[in-house]
């Protein structure tokens, strides 16, 4: 068994109606020899938007779990795919924003879950308040507009639709939308942001396909004992020996693999390819 006997000829249903297929079909179809379907009236605005009119609920892994789970009960199918974006400081460097995509591949059939994942600094997540039409076309020029498309508010915190315009693609389009917004503000200042939804942002698509590669490669991690695919790390085992006194350190020494499938479990030492911790990280020789 390896996955594409268990993907071969087998239909997907992919839970989108931001037309993710665009980066996902691409890698997934020759690879496991599916076929992706997007199924007609999909709403995933109800798991949340990046627009904010519906909080995003639960953790990032569990919203594309949840668009899965409810596309194969939509449509009575036993293979899913969904994926879900989110913004964030980039952890060591919070003036870099981040991209950090998940995408998870739910099959019925086998009983299995796997998850791809991309982080990329390769974003052009922003916002800000502007009062003049001047200052929404320097950020624009920044966001790679209009390849890129913008969303313009009232106010950042505006949930009434007549307040938001999404989907801007022309400066036509940005110089009205501006306008009206000004008018509609009691303060003279309103809000414009990036467009995040994937159809509209082609650099967050790339990240989308990134994270659909690393989904493959976790397809083909197959199990020793039984062969399933996506036998992938569940664990880390901190103890790194120091180099120079052999003390554990906070460094990780083994990744513990676990087949879903059959729970064998295997460590694999040395995951970061480094035998010892560099003193400095050792709580004796370097205090
Ligand atoms: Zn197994
Ligand atoms: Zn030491």
């Amino acid at each position: 068994m390896s996955s594409s006997h268990l993907f071969q000829n087998r239909v997907a249903v992919l839970a989108t109606m931001h037309h993710k297929e665009v980066a996902i079909a691409p890698v997934l179809e020759p690879e496991l020899g599916l076929k992706i379907h997007v199924p007609k009236n999909f709403n995933t605005d109800q798991f949340g938007t990046f627009t904010r009119e519906i909080t995003r609920s639960g953790d990032q892994l569990e919203a594309a779990r949840r668009k899965a789970l409810s596309a194969l009960e939509q449509t009575g199918m036993d293979l899913a795919i969904a994926s879900e974006g989110s913004f964030a400081p980039y952890p060591a460097l919070p003036m870099l924003p981040c991209n950090r995509e998940v995408i998870v591949l739910i099959d019925q059939l086998n009983g299995l879950e796997v998850i791809g994942e991309a982080i990329s600094t390769e974003t052009n997540f922003n916002h800000r308040s502007i009062s003049s039409f001047e200052e929404a076309y320097e950020f624009a020029m920044k966001a790679g507009f209009p390849d890129h498309k913008l969303v313009v508010m009232v106010r950042k915190d505006s949930i009434d639709r007549a307040d938001i315009v999404k989907s801007i693609a022309e400066f036509d389009q940005l110089r009205e939308a501006v306008s009206i917004a000004l008018a509609r503000s009691q303060t003279g200042s309103i809000h414009i942001e990036t467009d995040m939804r994937a159809m509209h942002n082609p650099t967050r698509m790339k990240a989308i396909g990134q994270a659909t590669r690393d989904l493959v490669e976790k397809l083909k991690q197959c199990c020793p004992n039984c062969s399933t695919p996506g036998f992938t790390a569940s664990t880390v085992k901190r103890g790194l020996p120091c180099d120079w006194c052999g003390s554990p350190t906070d460094l990780v020494l083994a990744k513990t693999y676990q087949c879903q499938k059959c729970g064998f479990e295997q460590d694999k030492l040395y995951p970061d390819e480094k035998r010892t911790a560099e003193p400095m990280y050792c709580s004796y020789c370097n205090p």
